[in-house]
């Protein structure tokens, strides 16, 4: 029995070799069980589609075909998601499932031997990790202290790397702010290759390099629905010169969106209004967010344009707090590692009430 078992894992141990080294050396992307317990970690609104629309809802999603492919352009919601994201006349898009994939789709059609993706750090971690999936090297500019972007440092790396693709999360995640827009277009400008500004937090910021499309052939502008609402249908949007996203479309997978997610966002963009009511109500509870948490000395609080707010403690461990937090039954992010994100955490903004659990256990987690 127990030879068979060691012959078994002789075998996969020689199956193994096979997967790259560098896949083999990765940790999955980890999402934390958060059942039962208030949860602040994703930057997900926390609030769903309105009971008025349901009936409507269920009734259409009655009538899909569930035994046909999808729409393989899925052309209805990408004209729909055009309209809504006014993206200009001149550009075309490619929808993702969620914006990750574009990331992957977007990797994969440039990757090649010695080509680089370059981002700014502490910054979204997919970039990396896609880079290393499609076997492209990665570069992580760091950030000044206070998290804004360092443009002779860019400007320096852009010009010794000569990167493929450049990654610009406007507003950043996980460290909350918006990049100074001059910098960016100056980046655009010294740029050899694509850039990306992925505007994932778009509902929070309001602002926007979607208006720039028709200025910079080689700028590409990211949107998903996930923060606005949405995060369960997985779709995203990329959007930029026509020629470009027809070669980043050849490596999108067919019917990579699916039917209830092509049937749920039209549906929903049709009755988009209270999607722009319920991003108000979270910039204003961010806004309020941000004050109590400033009002606490034992923390640093950093300034958001986001749905979620990037916080170091002072002194003591984050690690412990965020520990106390869960025994509380209040989820957020744990970012504390060596490194400029030291101590820190970060947290999503929730309903009013979720924000309130989560600033008195955090007050109980700093006083006890
Ligand atoms: N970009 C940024 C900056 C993000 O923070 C996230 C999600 N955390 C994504 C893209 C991916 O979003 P999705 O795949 O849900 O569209």
């Amino acid at each position: 029995m127990c030879g068979l078992i060691k012959q078994d894992l002789n075998v996969s141990e020689q199956l193994l070799k096979w997967i790259r080294p560098e896949i083999r050396e990765l940790t999955a992307y980890h999402v934390p069980d958060a059942s039962g317990l208030v949860k602040l970690d994703a930057m997900e609104n926390p609030y769903g589609l309105p009971e008025a629309l349901l009936p409507r809802w269920k009734e259409g999603l009655a009538g899909i075909e569930l035994n046909r492919y999808p729409d393989p352009a899925a052309s209805a919601l990408q004209q729909r998601l055009t309209d809504v994201m006014q993206v200009p006349q001149g550009s075309s898009t490619v929808l993702g499932n969620g914006s990750d994939e574009l990331i992957q789709m977007i990797a994969l059609a440039v990757a090649a031997e010695g080509r680089c993706i370059m981002s700014f750090e502490p910054g979204f971690v997919m970039y990396s990790m896609i880079a290393r999936f499609a076997g492209m090297d990665y570069v992580g500019v760091p950030l000044r202290d206070d998290f804004t972007l360092d443009i002779d440092r860019a400007r320096e790396a852009i010009e010794r790397h000569q990167p493929a693709v450049i990654f610009i999360a406007y507003p950043n995640n996980p460290t909350g702010n918006l990049f100074d827009a001059a910098a960016i277009e100056e980046i655009i400008r010294n740029a050899p290759g694509l850039v990306v500004v992925d505007e994932a937090y778009h509902p929070f910021a309001l602002s926007s390099f979607m208006p720039k499309l028709e200025a910079f052939d080689r700028l590409l502008v990211m949107r998903t629905v996930s923060k606005m609402g949405l995060a369960g249908l997985r779709l995203g949007l990329l959007c930029g010169n026509p020629a470009l996203i027809n070669e980043i479309n050849k490596v999108r997978l067919p019917y990579n969106i699916n039917v209830l997610t092509q049937y749920t966002a039209s549906f929903i963009l049709d009755n988009a209004g209270f999607l722009e009511g319920q991003a108000e109500m979270i910039r204003a509870d961010r806004e309020h967010l941000l004050e109590q948490l400033s009002l606490l000395d034992e923390i640093e609080v950093f300034p958001s344009q986001a749905n979620f707010i990037l916080f170091r403690l002072k002194q003591g461990s984050a690690t412990d707090v965020f520990t106390a937090l869960c025994d509380q039954g209040v989820l957020i992010k744990n970012l504390d590692k060596p490194g400029p994100l030291k101590n820190c955490l970060r947290v999503t903004v929730g309903t009013a009430g979720e924000n309130q659990a989560f600033i008195q256990a955090l007050e109980n987690a700093l006083h006890s």
